[in-house]
């Protein structure tokens, strides 16, 4: 039986978004507020561990730059939620301008759920425009109606690696949590993931390659194509998997259904 849904987190599992969107982005808002911070990709690697991008600046600041006060008549709170829109237009902007694709098979595997009647989710707290912009730019203008629930930015209390932003979005598309597949490229997705009692699929990206995935049914270095698979790196399944695969609907069945994948659903 297909999977009951398909949940995606957004940053680092459809596209490379930190790494070739976030981070330049940030520092486009930082340049153009006038201020000298320059986040590298060390010092961003670094606040990756703070989940949401206004908690990211207030690390930042709290770390890297202690003695910083805001201009006169501004509090730090309103500085920094004007730098984070500063930062989402630039952003928008680096997506308007194709600045960033999508990874190796996403674009296959949402098409082949949408054919089969699979539902479609958006779980991540990153902000709805980001995701808009994202998908309208990649997959078309109709691509964000693609998506039967998406739970993003400020919609939930907790952020990551809390499991609230799966709880809703699970409880908004009216399934078994335990039937639906996440895809994550975090130790932090895996774990919300987990906490709603979703099985994840993960696909590391650029800043979470050494992280521990413990609890994935699989992690692959990416969704893989036709032609094209992807290795198989770990994952509770992996053995039943082999060393190569495509994720399509059929391989998803077998892992959620807890038999293996049929042999149509690997490439090998
Ligand atoms: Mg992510």
């Amino acid at each position: 039986m297909a999977p009951a849904a398909l949940i995606f987190d957004v940053d680092g599992t459809l596209a490379e978004t930190e790494h070739e969107g976030h981070r330049p982005a940030f520092n486009e808002a930082f340049r153009e507020a006038g201020l000298d911070w320059r986040w590298d990709e060390d010092l961003y690697g670094e606040l990756l561990a703070v989940t949401g991008g206004k908690e990211r600046i207030r690390r930042y600041i709290e770390r890297h730059r202690p003695g910083f006060r805001p201009p006169a008549g501004v509090s730090l709170d309103e500085l920094v939620a004007r730098l984070h829109r500063a930062k989402n237009a630039a952003f928008a902007r680096r997506v308007r301008e194709g600045a960033l694709g999508l990874r190796p098979g996403v674009a296959r595997l949402l098409r082949e759920a949408r054919a089969a009647g699979v539902p479609l989710a958006i779980a991540t707290t990153t902000s709805p425009e980001n995701v808009e912009a994202l998908l309208r730019h990649t997959l078309g203008a109709d691509a964000p109606g693609w998506f039967d629930v998406v739970v993003a930015g400020d919609m939930v209390s907790a952020k990551k690696p809390s499991p609230e932003v799966y709880e809703r979005a699970v409880q908004a598309l009216g399934v078994d949590p335990g039937r639906c597949v996440a895809f994550e490229d975090s130790a932090h997705g895996v774990a919300a993931a987990r906490g709603a009692g979703v099985p994840v699929v993960v696909t590391p990206s650029h800043y979470t390659r050494g992280e521990d995935f413990d609890g994935a049914i699989l992690v692959v270095e990416h969704l893989g194509e036709p032609g094209s698979p992807a290795r198989v790196l770990d994952g509770t399944a992996a053995a039943r998997v082999g060393p190569r695969c495509v994720v399509d609907l059929a391989l998803l069945a077998g892992l959620v259904a807890g038999t293996g994948a049929s042999a149509g659903g690997a490439a090998r």
